[in-house]
């Protein structure tokens, strides 16, 4: 018989759990299923789950915003982007256009998608256009985009790639002791990608436990108690806790797919800074908006402040696990959904955003 939710919460609070315990949630899409079900209030108090970095939009560096709101006020080009993407504000001066939101307003011709496949069909749809798909995402992202390409793409649609791989920030924060924690619950699907073998290395590298999790309260506390017991008793390993689309190496053809179409390099990540093999690249400069535009692609990255938060803004903190979204200065006062001032107040997946729409107020 499968346990419920509440079997596990009583399974937790049986483990004779240290003092304090901090373990750290990856993914934006776990932080909301543990916010919005209130797990953090029927733990024991001595857990502390911490957000991590997995917020795309959150760490979308702002030079790439910028440059999408450029191309499309002065380029002509038909900007496509993921909806999130939309509300994101840049570093700029007071009356200039400072998100996409605001040039759409303006009138430049910026199309919302939910998928890459729209993006197709809207270059298919206007072939005399130049269209520009502005792709940022993780891993679950980047493997449609790599389909995409592999299939083929009209000679008007070029991709402005801003893709990231999540394992690597991990590892930086663990490496480096930005921020400490001892256990980790890795991302259900990325996983369900590249497989939960990637994440390995939080245990052999480390020595810490982890255990992969769905999306659900019943497969988060599964993980959260894997994560609890392995650290209690001392035997470490990954866990599998989504077996149910999980495999220890993902999906092969995905991976096919991103090796095909990308490369990996260092890539920067808004707030944080430039974190090795962290990022995608396209292996071919025809499908690259940067190449077909490069003086906008100069422009945007020679900017003063590319790169960094709003001034105040303490996403790249929230990101880092170093402080809950209510330990920003600006939450719930100058920063809410209605009137944001970081990506982590934009995103459905930040932290900040999250915490606010289920009424956490600091
Ligand atoms: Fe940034 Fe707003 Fe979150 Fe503060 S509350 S970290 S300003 S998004």
């Amino acid at each position: 018989m499968s346990l419920t939710a509440n079997d596990w919460l009583k399974k937790i609070r049986e483990l004779p759990l240290p003092e304090k315990i901090k373990v750290i949630n990856v993914c934006g899409g776990h932080e909301r299923a543990i916010t919005t079900a209130g797990l953090r209030s029927a733990l024991p108090e001595a857990i502390e789950l911490i957000p991590g970095p997995g917020c795309p939009v959150c760490i979308c560096p702002e030079e790439d915003i910028y440059m999408a709101i450029q191309l499309a006020l002065h380029e002509s080009v038909i900007l496509v982007a993921f909806g999130d993407m939309l509300r994101v504000p840049v570093n700029v001066a007071k009356g200039e256009i400072r998100s996409l939101q605001q040039a759409k307003a303006a009138g430049a011709d910026i199309r919302p998608i939910a998928s890459p496949l729209e993006a197709l069909h809207i270059a298919q749809h206007h072939p005399d256009q130049a269209v520009v798909f502005f792709a940022a995402g993780f891993e679950t992202t980047m493997a449609p985009v790599a389909a995409l390409l592999v299939q083929g793409i009209p000679e008007n649609l070029s991709i402005l790639l801003s893709g990231r791989l999540t394992w690597p920030a991990v590892d930086m924060l663990l490496r480096t002791g930005q921020a400490t924690f001892d256990g980790v619950i890795a991302p259900g699907h990325v996983a369900t990608v590249m497989g939960a073998e990637e994440w390995t290395f939080i245990v052999e590298k480390y020595g810490l436990p982890a255990a992969v999790a769905g999306f659900t309260p019943v497969s988060l506390l599964a993980a959260l108690y894997s994560v609890l017991r392995q650290h209690v008793e001392g035997r470490l390993f990954l866990d599998n806790c989504y077996p149910e689309l999980v495999s220890a190496h993902g999906n092969k053809t995905a991976h096919t797919h991103l090796h095909h179409v990308f490369t990996v390099t260092a890539a920067m990540w808004r707030g944080i800074g430039i974190i090795a093999d962290s990022g995608f690249s396209l292996r071919e400069a025809r499908y690259d908006a940067r190449w077909r535009f490069p003086d906008c692609a100069t422009n945007a990255s020679n900017r003063k402040r590319a790169g960094e938060m709003p001034a105040g803004c303490d996403c790249a903190r929230v990101v880092l696990g170093q402080i809950y979204p209510d330990g920003c200065r600006l939450y719930g006062t100058a920063c809410t959904p209605r009137s944001p001032v970081g990506p982590c107040m934009v995103s459905d997946e930040g932290a900040c955003r999250i915490w606010w729409s289920v009424g956490i107020r600091s």
